[in-house]
């Protein structure tokens, strides 16, 4: 190419494909620039491999301008490009907005959006046959079955597969290949999901879902940008109003991605998805095996792969040819990542859908302050289920106030829970016990001298785990074998456990039900997901007479022999000082609560309490929200906080207090002064100390239109160099604040 400049005639402009700006899965402000050898075709978003140091990292080519005054010859080469679908340029601009949103280095959110060069090679052939044509000497109806079904088609088969679609034994096709009928060939390997079928089972859809799907559908075929929040108490059919909107986009010949909170809780959805479309959905979550993971990634790329049911990281998945996402749970904290970069992947899955141009759904039954507020500004379409489906009730909820009703000394249960859990049990029906603790105790403290045990690289207390004979520290994950003596006054046998995790319920459940099956559900059982999956299966099948478990169980599960929940104290997530916490704690107790009487049966829950005149409370046992939301919305507008105003936390953190004290400082002076913006802090951070790292807190407050982005970019590039062990970490919309 020729520029076309003022001086074009006398100069030779280098062809512009000769460099091109690089992103590499590293923590750069930007893309390097790396020279295209003579013969190699790019593009930007194509995937390829580049040296960085001593290593070969991959990359995709961006599209930014590359430093023209840069000389090609002097740079090193891209070596290799990958034979694998380029990154869209849709995708690109997402990767662009979220690093710029979140303030994270986009190499970082690419990060998320490649795989490793395994994963970007053609899939392996397997072996496969293929009919030769003509009939075998003896006709039996097993291998007609099998030649009718082979018929002309020149198509290859894998052996089993071929077996399982004429519902014949692996032994009649190798009868058949013994006879010449059949030879063996290579054949790409079948696709790691089948394709699911939107007319395979009838939609289920009556009553008030009838108005909801209708708009969702219609939504979905008008195509375009919308955003929907579908709010139904749980049980109300709203996954099978979703679906409907799955379908139509399925029809259209388009991809969906549905995300999920929580992994555990994939594997009865999978059955569902299942009935209703005669395939599963591909899975993308963190516990897939390597290969499976590379070939559902495959898959996706391709389009092969329609529908991938994930966890937050699926959002950054390289699709094809999306044109749906689902969010399902969308209130859940879980969509929040803080690692590396935060992001909430409800937020920018609405981002996703905007630049892609396609529809996004919200689904909960306790929605987000901000997506209700969302929803009555009429940005998003409501689509409202107020009962539940059928002849399912929702169940009695009941305060216990436990400043009357107090356990039994050293116990947690009051007589009213106990008595409850009795009845239930001799009704033949199950009890869920909620407590959102892990371990056996939340502190353990020596009788004699007083000591506590503490993490020795954070600021926590250690928790005594029982199952496993170790106290833990839940933030980094230290632990020790529970110590005989206490190591400050070395008396022996005097450590008393303060307050109950769940083991500790499930000792005392047992003591008062010894005949009863009890299963403590936590994410530390061992075993994994593979254990909790089976856990569930049992608890559905009602080999279980009692749970007792965490957060773990309040999510989708569908139990439908339980009528009885009990909720250890209602008031712990309340005790935090956040705002967020009455939210928060609101949406925990719904869903634990909604878990009971799914089927019909008349159900119970019973929450025990201090402080029964709390809004939250009052909220849960009024069966309407909508009092609550009124109010929590109120005071978020008078406060101007979220999502009235905006709010972002700047984390110092540094192996030295006073480092990181000292930066947390630099960067407070360095802010630069804006209407509508002010800093907070700094001060320590809820967690002071963490693996060792001292930390700091600053947070920056501002109106709504407030620039909080540019603000935060100044006050990083004016404050203090970053030297040392200090790093600091913002996250824009933090959880807690
Ligand atoms: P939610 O997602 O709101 O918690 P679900 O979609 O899980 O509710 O529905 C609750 C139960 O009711 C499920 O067992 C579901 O299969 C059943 N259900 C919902 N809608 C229908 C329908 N139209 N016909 C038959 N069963 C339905
Ligand atoms: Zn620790």
């Amino acid at each position: 190419t020729e520029s076309t400049n003022l001086f074009g005639a006398l100069f030779e402009a280098p062809p512009a494909r000769q460099v091109v700006p690089v992103l590499v899965p590293l923590p750069a402000p930007g893309p390097y620039s790396y020279a295209v050898p003579e013969g190699m075709h790019v593009e930007p978003g194509s995937i390829i491999q580049v040296p960085l140091g001593p290593r070969q990292v991959i990359g995709v080519v961006w599209d930014s301008q590359p430093d023209d005054k840069l000389d090609p010859k002097k740079l090193r080469p891209i070596t290799q490009v990958f034979d694998c679908p380029p990154l869209s340029a849709d995708m690109r601009r997402f990767i662009e907005w979220v690093a710029g949103y979140t303030l994270s280095p986009p190499g970082l959110v690419a990060r998320m959006a490649i795989r490793a060069p395994a994963a970007l090679e053609p899939e392996p052939m397997i072996e496969g046959i293929r009919y030769m044509g003509g009939q075998p000497e003896r006709m039996t109806p097993a291998r007609a079955r099998v030649l009718d079904l082979v018929g002309e088609e020149d198509i290859s088969w894998t052996r089993a597969g071929l077996a399982h679609a004429a519902g014949v034994s692996t032994s009649v096709i190798d009868g058949l290949t013994q006879r010449g009928l059949f030879e063996t060939v290579f054949m790409p390997p079948p696709p790691v999901v089948a394709r699911p079928d939107p007319d395979y089972a009838a939609a289920r859809i009556e009553g008030p879902q009838t108005e909801a799907a209708a708009e969702i559908v219609a939504l979905v075929r008008k195509g375009g940008f919308s955003s929907s929040l579908i709010d139904g108490v749980t049980g109300s059919g709203k996954t099978e109003v979703y679906f409907e909107a799955i379908a139509e986009t399925l029809r259209q010949g388009r991809q969906v991605l549905i995300l999920l909170p929580e992994i555990a809780l994939t594997s009865s959805f999978l059955e569902r998805f299942q009935d209703r479309f005669g395939a599963k959905p591909g899975e993308w979550h963190s516990d897939l095996s390597p290969r499976t993971r590379e070939r559902v990634w495959r898959g996706i790329v391709t389009g092969a792969v329609q529908v991938v049911a994930g966890a937050r990281s699926a959002l950054f998945l390289p699709f094809e040819n999306l044109g749906l996402i689902v969010v399902d749970e969308e209130h859940d904290p879980a969509y929040k990542q803080e690692d590396r970069v935060f992001y909430n992947a409800r937020d920018m899955a609405v981002v996703r859908a905007r630049i892609g141009d396609f529809p996004i759904v919200l689904v909960s039954a306790t929605p987000s302050v901000e997506s209700k507020v969302n929803a009555q500004a009429g940005r998003y379409h409501l689509l409202h289920l107020p009962t539940r489906f059928g002849d399912a009730a929702m169940p009695d909820l009941h305060l216990i106030d436990m400043r009357r009703h107090a356990p039994q000394r050293g116990g947690f249960l009051s007589p009213v829970l106990l008595r409850a859990i009795g009845k239930t049990i001799e009704h033949g029906h199950q009890s869920l016990l909620f407590l959102n603790r892990r371990g056996y105790a939340p502190l353990t403290l020596c009788r004699v001298c007083g000591h506590r045990f503490q993490c020795p690289q954070c600021s926590s207390w250690l928790v005594e785990h029982r199952f496993r004979n170790q106290i833990q520290c839940h933030q980094c994950g230290y632990h020790e074998p529970t110590p005989e003596a206490c190591p400050e006054c070395g008396t022996l046998d005097h450590l008393v456990a303060c307050g109950p995790g769940v083991e500790r319920i499930a000792e005392e459940v047992e003591k008062h039900f010894p005949e009863a099956r009890t299963i403590v559900m936590s994410s530390d059982l061992l075993g994994g997901v593979k254990r909790l999956r089976l856990e569930l299966d049992a608890i559905a099948r009602g080999d279980a007479d009692i749970v007792i478990g965490t957060q773990l169980v309040a999510k989708g599960h569908n139990f439908p022999l339980m009528t009885l929940v009990g909720i250890i104290d209602a008031d712990l997530g309340l005790a935090n000082g956040d705002p967020r916490a009455a939210e928060r704690t609101f949406q925990l107790l719904s869903q634990v609560t909604g878990r009971a009487g799914r089927t019909g049966l008349k159900s119970h829950g019973l929450l025990q309490t201090y402080q029964p005149q709390h809004p939250v409370m009052q909220a849960i046992v009024s069966g309407d929200p909508s009092a609550f939301y009124e109010r929590e919305i109120t005071e978020r507008e008078k406060a101007i906080l979220p999502p009235f105003g905006r709010l972002a936390s700047v984390i110092v953190s540094a192996e030295g207090r006073a480092d990181a004290e000292l930066h947390a400082r630099g960067l407070r002076a360095a802010a630069p002064q804006v209407s509508g913006i002010s800093v907070l802090g700094p001060a320590e951070a809820p967690l002071a100390l963490v693996r060792g790292r001292h930390r700091f807190r600053l947070l920056v407050h501002g109106r709504r239109n407030s620039d909080m982005q540019g603000f935060l970019q100044v006050m990083m590039e004016k404050g203090p160099k970053i030297r040392g062990s200090v790093h600091v970490q913002i996250d824009v919309d933090p959880q807690s604040f």
